[in-house]
């Protein structure tokens, strides 16, 4: 997050906080100028990350806003971007017609993840506070830690989320928390890519705190930080979209959205992040398979009303209204 500072603050925020906050003159009396411009110089010379503003770069409440300002626009347009790339491109609309896809249910993900949103960001702020302020274990240069390190810390992220959140995400399937905190998400059986951050803030947050974490007890390169949190995010989006792959040899090791889409289905199976090998060890595993495929049902309700053939070929409308 010190990155995005660094880029905004010269280009948007010093500017924006010298307007909002600007630097008190300090009264001396005779010319009022001279005092203005006294005034502006006694603030550079407090500190000199002031820019014209009461608050410096370095003011707690103002990167705390900042970051604010950052993490909403980014995280929105991130889900939005992908999210509408996914639904477009790779979602199978045919879903639409299954008996368990919900009414106007883009809608209602959509609208649920922007609430869920700006709670999510409030409750990390501390996480990227910490980072800004130096207090994490992020550093810049490839050099201090080596290219061997560079490798091994992305597999030890990998591996470290991995088990964080697949039983962070099982402990939350428990009766005594499910339906306060992680129900809302399993409001979609037939999830579309804007289900991505369709969460209960707690749930949300909870299942993001290993990717936090990990940057305060292990050295990790801050730009690839980026990348890797940036992947993190668009992929829980691909898990959503429904894409029911099955017999692709990547899927005995990649938690798929096949994979996916089975947990929104049948709950208690498939409860990893990037792969099967947790499910796999601690037996909630269930390989996606043809019949599985809720586009099966989805196609039953679309032969009943007469939109595709027994072969699931579209009839087309117009040709049929004409008969
Ligand atoms: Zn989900
Ligand atoms: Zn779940």
């Amino acid at each position: 997050m010190d990155v995005a500072l660094e880029i905004l603050d010269p280009l948007v925020f010093d500017k924006a906080y010298a307007y909002f906050v600007p630097a008190k003159p300090v009264p001396i009396s005779g010319n009022a100028t001279f005092a203005a411009g006294a005034g502006a110089a006694a603030a550079q010379q407090q500190s000199p990350l002031s820019f014209g503003s009461a608050w410096p770069r370095d003011n707690i409440l103002r990167q705390c806003i900042s970051l604010f300002i950052i993490t909403q626009i980014g995280a929105t347009a991130l889900y939005f971007v992908f999210s509408a790339l996914s639904y477009y491109f790779v979602f199978d609309r045919r879903l639409e017609y299954h008996p368990k896809f919900l009414k106007n249910q883009v809608r209602q993900e959509i609208v649920s993840s922007m609430w869920a949103v700006p709670f999510i960001n409030i409750l990390t702020l501390p996480f990227f506070l910490a980072e800004v302020r130096g207090k994490s274990l992020l550093y810049t240069h490839i050099d201090e830690y080596g290219w061997p390190w560079l490798i091994i810390s992305s597999i030890l992220f990998m591996i470290w989320n991995d088990i964080m959140i697949y039983w962070i995400h099982r402990l939350e399937h428990h009766p005594a928390v499910y339906k306060y905190i992680h129900k809302p998400h399993h409001k979609w059986i037939i999830p579309t890519p804007f289900a991505a951050l369709a969460f209960h803030p707690l749930d949300g947050y909870a299942q993001s705190l290993p990717y936090h974490v990990f940057v305060f007890i292990c050295p990790l390169q801050k730009y690839l930080y980026i990348f890797l949190f940036i992947a993190v995010q668009v992929w829980t989006i691909l898990i959503h979209d429904g894409d029911m792959i099955s017999g692709h040899w990547l899927e005995k090791y990649i938690n798929s959205p096949a994979h996916h889409t089975l947990h929104h289905i049948y709950f208690t199976v498939n409860y990893g992040q990037y792969f099967t090998w947790c499910d796999s060890y601690w037996k909630s595993h269930r390989p996606p398979q043809p019949e599985l495929d809720p586009l099966i049902d989805a196609l039953k309700v679309m032969r009943q009303k007469g939109l595709v053939d027994e072969k699931g070929n579209p009839i087309p409308q117009d040709k049929k209204k004409t008969q």
